[in-house]
């Protein structure tokens, strides 16, 4: 086993690497696991990235990402593109292990992120930011005057909808059932927006487009029967998975898997263990609040590490 570090983060998203530039900076040389296959976090699969402060053209995702990287690599954080595979963080000293060996930490930082929900079509990530988007927010804007398709029939969906409809031409909302299971407030909502349709008992079958999205095929879920929809936008709005199957037993997380975080601050339950970005964020889910709480998560441990001296 290697010396004890002061601190070790687990993720390599806005969260993970923003926590790790403030860690290194705190002169507390951070060991940063990035993980095996997915180092760089959510916007390593997109494009244009435009409302990330700072880059007044825009900057593609991974590009963004690249220079989070360097930058916490030239403050001294030393990363690894390992995933982790187990921890057990409820002692002083907390453990952390992969595939390659066991580390040991006075602090953790968490920041797996939380992954979108996929509709399982083999050509959803290949149009992955070319007309298939899982964010309202991040990408509405390119696609003004567009027929916009949204999949779900939860809040989330239905409040992407009604946000859509601000640019799109017409949304149509694909929803699998004969009914939403959107709070009322918000289904009243989509009901009474006039650029709003709802296919009822709709299922994606087919995402259509070589280069960009050029539309889908819909499947009646009671009839089978199939029809074309000529969006060129479509936001899959299904849900998240939390990346937090490491920590049951140890960290508290709330019933979606959700790490649970003390009031403001980025503290868990367990002393000298902090979580950060979209593992805690129900609500905002942007690479800016992401990186705003890596930040936060860093500064909450440096001073606890100051503390235990
Ligand atoms: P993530 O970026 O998800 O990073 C988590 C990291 O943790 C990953 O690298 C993962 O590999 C790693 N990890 C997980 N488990 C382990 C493990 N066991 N061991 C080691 N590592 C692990 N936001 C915007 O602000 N603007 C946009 O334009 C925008 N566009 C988006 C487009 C797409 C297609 C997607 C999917 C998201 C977009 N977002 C955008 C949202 C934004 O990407 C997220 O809010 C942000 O990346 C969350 O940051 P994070 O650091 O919390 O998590």
């Amino acid at each position: 086993m290697s010396e004890t570090r002061n601190v070790i983060i687990i993720g390599s998203g806005p969260a993970g690497y923003t926590a790790a530039v403030y860690a290194a900076r705190a002169n507390l040389a951070p060991l940063v696991f990035e993980g095996a296959v997915t180092a760089g976090g959510a916007l390593m699969n997109t494009t244009e990235v435009e409302n990330f402060p700072g880059f007044r053209d825009g900057i593609q995702g991974p590009a963004l990402m690249d220079e989070m990287r360097a930058q916490a690599e030239r403050f001294g954080a030393e990363l690894v593109a390992d995933d982790v595979i187990e921890v057990d963080l409820t002692g002083d000293i907390k453990v952390v292990k992969t595939e390659e060996g066991t580390f040991t930490a006075k602090a953790v930082i968490l920041a797996m992120g939380s992954g979108y929900k996929k509709l399982g079509n083999p050509d959803e990530d290949r149009l992955s930011g070319h007309g298939v988007s899982w964010c309202a927010t991040c990408d509405g804007f390119f696609f003004r005057e567009q027929h916009i398709a949204v999949v779900g029939g939860g809040d989330s969906a239905v409040e992407e909808a009604t946000f859509l409809s601000r640019f799109g031409s017409k949304v149509t909302l694909i929803v699998r059932r004969d009914e939403l299971r959107a709070s009322k407030i918000m289904a009243e909502r989509a009901f009474a927006d006039p650029k709003i349709e709802i296919a009822w008992n709709s299922a994606v079958e087919t995402i259509h487009g070589d280069e960009k999205l050029t539309g889908v095929t819909l499947k009646d879920t009671v009839t089978g029967e199939t029809r074309e929809l000529d969006a060129t936008g479509l936001f899959i709005a299904i849900g998240h998975d939390p990346r937090s199957e490491l920590l049951p037993g140890q960290v508290d997380l709330d019933d979606e898997g959700y790490v649970l975080a003390e009031g403001r601050s980025t503290r868990t339950n367990l002393p000298g263990v902090f979580a950060c970005g979209d593992l805690v964020d129900h609500t905002y889910r942007q690479a800016i609040t992401a990186a705003g709480s890596g930040c936060a998560a860093a500064l909450d441990a440096e001073r606890y590490l100051a503390d235990l001296e």
